[in-house]
């Protein structure tokens, strides 16, 4: 069923529970959500996403004046606690999520094995983030083994839990 909430992890619609003793589920996160892990619907419309190759971020002044603040010296810092990770012509590549301010949020991918290129690697994650990524990616059982057979897809958990929802991108 619609409601007028977003997850406030992935800022993605949520849909009312129905069956367990929570109010809201998230199905981009593959999670049960209490009222105040969700936002309000209006909020939204401001939100500025933006996904930069983690070269690109080093050179953002906005993500320099955030480190400044936050105590983080590289980028590379944000990339300690588990990432989320984007599989891509079976090669792997972590991304995460910063929190610039309320409004903006940088998606920062890094890229080790240069399987793919950088707008193939964007393509993919703008597809992950876009309001009908179901058309994209389907849900894939929660197992690392599955993942790590996928050609292409995405094991995500929003920088929060321990919690990972494995998606399979449709090819
Ligand atoms: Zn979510």
């Amino acid at each position: 069923m619609k409601t007028n909430k977003l997850c406030g992890k992935c800022r993605q619609p949520v849909e009312k529970e129905t069956k367990l003793d929570y109010p809201y589920y998230c199905p981009h996160c593959d999670e049960n959500l209490y009222e105040f892990e969700t936002v309000q619907e209006a909020t939204r419309k401001v939100i500025r996403r933006e996904i930069y190759s983690a070269e690109e971020a080093a050179h953002s002044v906005e993500l320099y004046a955030f480190m400044q603040e936050n105590g983080f010296c590289d980028v590379y810092d944000f990339f300690q606690s588990d990432p989320d990770i984007l599989r891509i012509k079976n090669s792997e590549v972590s991304f995460t999520e910063v929190d610039i301010n309320e409004n903006t949020t940088f998606v920062i991918y890094n890229d080790s094995e240069y399987q793919a290129t950088e707008s193939e690697i964007k393509t993919m994650l703008q597809r992950f983030y876009s309001d009908n990524f179901k058309y994209y990616f389907t849900k894939s059982d929660c197992s690392w083994s599955v993942f790590r057979r996928l050609v292409n897809g995405i094991a995500y958990r929003g920088g929060k839990g321990y919690h990972y929802a494995i998606w399979e991108h449709k090819d």
